[in-house]
């Protein structure tokens, strides 16, 4: 089963090539923007998911999807990474073979490796708690720093 980490990343990535989502109750079609804040999501996502997940709003799902928001939360889906372009798709568990295909089918410009990739929220203390520590695994001597680098590169 998707949690609820995981269907609100599958959101974030496709809002940030443009899928919006559909609401079907009301025939609207949403995008959030700005999408983060800071190291957290914006007002404006977090609004757009209590949407979602409400009983009142009907069925909510990604353009070009059929898996609903509240489906993906069901024990039979997950959450797994496209064959073809590496985004988040969900994927039917049990039963039948999956049907379910990537929303990438009607991108035309994706997967494409000159566009930077989606990515989730940037919270540069752990980021640079991280490139502390591994800086500190390799060493402080001159010798070991072309090592590092080519750590860091990869
Ligand atoms: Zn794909």
């Amino acid at each position: 089963m998707a949690s609820e980490t995981q269907v609100k990343q599958y959101l974030a990535y496709w809002f940030q090539l443009g899928k919006k989502l559909v609401v079907e109750k009301s025939g609207e079609t949403l995008l959030p923007e700005p999408i983060f804040h800071g190291d957290r999501y914006s007002q404006a996502f977090n609004d757009c998911w209590e949407l979602c997940v409400s009983p009142d709003s009907g069925d909510c799902y990604l353009e070009g999807t059929q898996q609903t928001v509240r489906q993906l939360l069901e024990p039979q889906w997950d959450i797994d990474p496209c064959a073809r372009c590496q985004m988040p798709v969900p994927i039917l568990l049990h039963g039948t073979p999956s049907c379910a295909t990537c929303p990438c089918h009607d991108l035309s410009f994706w997967p494409n490796d000159e566009l930077p990739k989606p990515r989730l929220q940037v919270n540069t203390q752990v980021s640079l708690r991280e490139l502390c520590r591994r800086i500190a695994e390799t060493g402080d001597g001159p010798s070991s720093s072309s090592h590092s680098r080519s750590n860091l590169n990869s």
